[in-house]
């Protein structure tokens, strides 16, 4: 039996942003009624274009950001409960960037068991212990110890970033595009350590990334976001085998093959994406949908249940595809 460790409920973030000159403010619904859960485990993957708002999303798990309504639980307890130090006991985030996301003053070891002394281990002795051990675990030579990071190399300073994320054990850890700043030969070494450390340590990811290889290579289900929804959310195979929404399609049908006879891939997407702070009516991809009905600018489309996750898209629902019919 799987254990849900985060769940979102109708989670919104909404930002109030300045629509110019004496125009006041206007809101931004960054995330819009999201709901989901992050089973024990599991690689869940958020999907989307940029401003999609995975990221925003993200944040509140790490409770960087409270939501501005719904309600996100870690652990069975509401995040609005825990402090700071209980959620990064259970939650951990690497960022894509090990070039700005370590401290150039202090050396690995003291990056590494930064995390140990913020949750108040009394014991110095072990700091070190359990910082040597964590290192030889992400594949860091002890020698590094006290090294700085402008020392090592690129895939060197993402196994630290991966060594202090993980030298707590928390339960979940956040990648937001954990390779993305890194050398392509480097690229595979470290999703194939995120990958073993998974097994070894039973951890659960929530992965960010706009690399479709990647997910298809790390994911166990994917959940793909559009102005702030997930429109689509399936297990791996599923999604990459038979997506559903026209949007994951264009997705899918955006991502460039390794022949360059074959060119640049028409995703069919048309329009541009939407300003989100004036997103279309109805459906909010109706201006580049392929498939689009008469009452998709009209209608918002709610999440229709299947085998695989649920699809929010009036072709899948039986009520409104009879509308359009
Ligand atoms: Fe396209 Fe209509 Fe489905 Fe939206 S609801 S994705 S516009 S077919």
């Amino acid at each position: 039996m799987t254990e849900t460790i985060v769940e979102a409920k109708n989670v919104q973030q909404t930002f109030m942003i300045s629509a110019g000159a004496f125009r006041g403010k206007r809101p931004l619904h960054a995330v819009n009624g999201v709901s989901l859960q992050v089973e024990q485990g599991e690689v869940l993957a958020l999907v989307g274009e940029s401003g999609c708002g995975k990221t925003t999303l993200a944040k509140m798990m790490l409770g960087l950001l409270l939501p501005t309504a719904g309600d996100i639980q870690i652990d069975g307890k509401a995040i609005a409960t825990l402090d700071r130090l209980e959620i990064a006991r259970l939650l951990q985030p690497i960022f894509q960037d090990p070039y700005s996301s370590l401290n150039p003053r202090k050396s690995v070891g003291s990056i590494i068991s930064l995390p140990l002394r913020v949750q108040n281990d009394p014991n110095p002795e072990t700091w070190k212990q359990r910082a040597e051990e964590i290192m030889a675990l992400v594949g860091l030579p002890p020698r590094v110890f006290n090294n700085y990071p402008n020392q090592l190399s690129g895939g060197q300073r993402q196994r630290v970033a991966v060594a202090r994320a993980l030298i707590n054990r928390p339960k979940v850890v956040i990648c937001d595009e954990p390779t993305s700043a890194l050398d392509v030969s480097v690229q595979s070494q470290i999703l194939n350590l995120l990958q073993d450390l998974r097994q070894e340590l039973g951890l659960t990811y929530v992965l960010i990334s706009h690399n479709l290889a990647v997910v298809e290579h790390l994911a166990t289900r994917v959940a793909v976001m559009y102005l702030g929804r997930i429109v689509e959310i399936a297990d791996t195979d599923t999604l990459f085998n038979n997506p559903q929404h026209p949007y994951t399609r264009a997705l899918l049908d955006s991502v460039l093959t390794p022949d360059p006879s074959m060119g640049v891939p028409d995703s069919q997407l048309g329009a541009a994406y939407p300003n989100p702070v004036d997103p279309p009516s109805g459906c909010t991809f109706h201006p580049r949908c392929a498939k689009a009905m008469p009452h998709c600018s009209t209608v918002a489309p709610r999440a229709v249940p299947n085998p695989a996750g649920h699809v929010e898209c009036h072709l899948y629902d039986d009520q409104e595809g009879r509308k359009a019919s």
